[in-house]
């Protein structure tokens, strides 16, 4: 059975263009960037070529980009970074709604004598833009608030709050991890100081990263040793990982226009025969400006976890929730944030497409959904049996 893959927010596969700029780097050209001889020194010019694809995607210099190891590692560093070199500052503001990558450490640094603010959001997933002036002190060193949100897709407005900031002289960090390569980024244009990349969810590798820090903001290295990243970001170049990186943001640069458009097509082609055909299904988020590849959908009187054991008999992939708290039985955090119901956040199904899903596909799960549906809730201990 061929798998329908519809979990690409989760991780993506890699594409065959960037396996085939990767794999000389790891059997032919396997030095070392940082040696003496030619055969490990001639590999810094292909990680800085990589470093200059990766800028292009996001409209920064090369010399802004720090290279990572996942979008996590970005994340904990811009927070680390910000409380660092704020001069003694000790308030963190975020949402309610952003990844573990930023909410876990917003927690471990709130247990540590900092203070962590976390902004409420609307039923939309939309940020309340008024408690977000409200929250920023004199003490604030930094905010970080997601481009898009991983679950529903609901974009941020990052340029409304990075003009406040900026007046303010608050670092602004923003998690593009979802949002990169899908929807068009120029951080010429945009005021934030620093932003995070992650390899796997643009079809490069796992274990690849990156942070755009802007010129000019002050940085502490949170990796230390070695010289790497001209001292930004210790450890030996994941050479292989960094090419493949380029060679994803480059073709991501490349069709963002149209394949946003194709995703969006076939994700609102998937939604609205979900929603016809399936009776008490409700979209999660503000549809109105969401990425193109997301849709978040609540089936009532059901659990999400059996409609997704039932997907994954027919060779069907999707998620619940976000795949980090996938396994725990733990209601989203950001379906509870919007104040979803109980009972529609236990039957909430994510489906996340990417340039390699087909319309045979998403036809094929159209397919299937209604009778899935009306199997489940005749086995639902919910109460209403439809
Ligand atoms: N931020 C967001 C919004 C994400 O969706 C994810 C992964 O799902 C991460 C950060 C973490 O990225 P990585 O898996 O590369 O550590």
């Amino acid at each position: 059975m061929k798998q329908i893959y519809f979990d690409n927010n989760a991780t993506t596969p890699v594409a065959p263009e960037v396996f085939d700029a990767m794999l000389p780097y790891l059997t032919e050209y396997y030095g070392n960037p940082s040696s003496m001889h030619t055969f490990g020194g001639q590999l810094h010019k292909k990680v800085e070529e990589a470093r200059f694809k990766v800028a292009e995607l996001i409209g920064a210099e090369p010399e802004e980009i720090i290279f990572t190891s996942c979008g996590t590692e970005s994340d904990n560093t811009a927070l680390m970074n910000a409380v660092e070199v704020s001069g003694g500052k000790r308030h963190i503001v975020t949402t309610r709604v952003e990844h573990p990558a930023v909410m876990n450490f917003a927690k471990h640094l709130a247990r540590k004598s900092y203070r962590s603010t976390f902004l409420p959001v609307d039923s939309l997933g939309s940020l309340d833009m008024q408690a977000f002036a409200k929250a920023l002190d004199d003490d604030t060193a930094i905010v970080s608030i997601m481009y898009a949100n991983n679950e529903t897709g609901v974009i941020f407005p990052i340029a409304a709050m990075g003009a406040i900031l900026r007046e303010r002289g608050i670092i602004f960090h923003s998690d593009a991890v979802q949002a990169a390569g899908k929807i068009p980024i120029n951080v010429k244009e945009l005021p934030v100081d620093m932003l995070s990349l992650s390899g796997h969810k643009i079809h490069a590798s796992k274990g690849i990263g990156a942070l755009y820090v802007r010129k000019g903001t002050r940085f502490y290295p949170y990796v230390i040793g070695g010289h790497q990243e001209r001292g930004r970001r210790a450890g030996t170049e994941n050479v292989a990982s960094i090419i493949g990186l380029g060679k994803a943001c480059e073709l991501a640069k490349g069709d963002i226009k149209n394949e946003s458009k194709y995703l969006s097509g076939l994700r609102d082609k998937l939604e609205k025969a979900l929603l016809k055909n399936c009776p008490d299904a409700r979209i999660n988020g503000d549809i109105q400006n969401r990425l193109p590849n997301t849709t978040n959908i609540s089936f009532e009187y059901i659990e999400g976890e059996a409609i997704l054991l039932r997907l994954d008999e027919q060779g069907v992939c999707a998620s619940s929730g976000s795949a980090c708290s996938s396994g725990s039985l733990e209601p989203s955090h950001v379906l509870r944030a919007m104040g979803v119901p109980f009972n529609l956040i236990h039957g909430s199904i994510r489906f996340s497409l990417s340039r390699y899903n087909t319309e045979a596909e998403v036809d094929k799960v159209i397919d299937i959904m209604p009778a899935l549906i009306k199997d489940l809730r005749a086995l639902s201990p919910f109460g209403k049996q439809k």
